[in-house]
């Protein structure tokens, strides 16, 4: 069987230059190693999967560097970054706290503190899900946090910032990671996709980074399960059965009708949709996010919160421009009281279609 690495690591960045999304941080901490100023404990918070712990490791990477190009980044050629690349290097030391939460556990990490590194110059201790630690843990930890050995700098990680105590907030240097936003991952999957020799349509990828909910390790683990179904060839229709996806179609289709007052034809819209296999609450919840898509497109300001590619983007401005804004509030209003309804309800198809009757004749009365 041919040997597959999965996306994710395959495509982990090596180099602050390679980092997705994060440009603020990596600048940051590039300017601290240029200048010396580096810190002795570092908090890196932010959602899963948007780069900390590999921005732990290239900057661990870094410092122990011996021959740091100017842009400062690693050589990957020096015994220290060949350590690193093979993963074998003595400078750098992982602990997860999800697993390794207790007061020994701890000291065991301090008693390895004490050691300096027998090759470079650092020695970098990455705890990751620190907020995982018991508090007797965290209270061990914190002498040596306060007066840490020259040789030893701190990563700690964290997807949940206010579990951490003031006393370990104030003692590190805060970063805060964004979620990345769906065009860098739809972007990135391109650059994957065009390396693997994968050709997929941009659509096809941009519904994954939407899928992916600003986490790029999320975004290669559906890309390589789409892969492994359809093959080197991508398209938006494998990826929305694939990911249970309800088509972007149905819905400008039905507001179509909505506007033209087309009660019958909305209600077909909804059987058809359901005899697909999707859930009524499923198709109730794309409306919403649908008819809010066509809300932002009303004004030149809140349009770039519309996260869809080229044409579709097209598509949202001219059905945009077909519907009064109090139209699109009202639905909005509508489709979200249905969702809020609805798992409380008893008869939930006729909830729905409830809605889809009122928001098709909204504007009836007018005319
Ligand atoms: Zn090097």
């Amino acid at each position: 069987m041919e040997n597959f690495i999965v996306s994710a690591r395959k495509y982990r960045p090596d180099s602050f230059d390679t980092v997705v999304a994060q440009s603020s941080i990596t600048t940051t901490l590039k300017n601290a190693i240029k200048n010396s100023q580096l810190a002795h404990a570092y908090l890196f918070c932010g959602p899963r999967g948007v780069g900390k712990t590999t921005c732990a490791r290239i900057f661990a990477k870094t410092i122990n560097c011996s021959n740091l190009s100017p842009e400062v980044e690693a050589c990957n050629e020096c015994e220290s970054c060949k350590a690193f690349n093979t993963s074998r290097s003595f400078n750098i030391h992982e602990l997860d706290a999800a697993s390794n939460n207790s007061v020994d556990d701890i000291r065991q990490l301090i008693d390895q503190v004490r050691i300096p590194p027998q090759v470079g110059k650092y020695s970098v201790y990455i705890i990751d899900e620190v907020h995982m630690l018991s508090s007797q843990a965290f209270n061990a930890f914190l002498k040596t946090l306060e007066e840490p050995p020259k040789h030893a700098i701190f990563i700690l990680a964290t997807t949940e910032k206010h579990k951490i105590i003031p006393t370990i907030l104030s003692r590190c240097q805060i970063f805060d990671f964004n979620r990345i936003g769906i065009s860098d991952i739809a972007g990135h999957l391109e650059y994957v996709a065009k390396n693997e020799g994968v050709t997929a349509e941009k659509e096809a990828l941009n519904i994954i980074a939407q899928k992916a909910d600003g986490a790029m390790r999320d975004a290669l683990s559906i890309f390589d399960q789409i892969v492994s179904f359809s093959g080197k060839d991508i398209t938006y229709q494998d990826v929305i059965s694939n990911l249970n996806v309800l088509d972007y179609d149905y819905y400008f289709r039905l507001v179509e009708h909505f506007v033209k007052n087309e009660v019958p034809d909305s209600l077909m819209i909804f059987d058809d949709i359901l005899n697909h296999g999707f859930d009524g609450h499923h198709f109730i919840n794309g409306l919403s996010s649908h008819l809010r898509n066509l809300l932002v497109c009303k004004d030149p300001v809140t349009v770039q919160l519309l996260e869809v590619s080229g044409e579709i983007k097209d598509r949202y401005k001219v059905q945009a421009a077909s519907c009064e804004n109090d139209f699109l509030l009202k639905a909005l209003e509508i489709s979200n009281e249905c969702d809020m309804q609805y798992k409380m309800s008893q008869n939930k198809r006729l909830l729905v279609e409830l809605a889809i009757v009122r928001i098709a004749q909204l504007t009836l009365k007018k005319k």
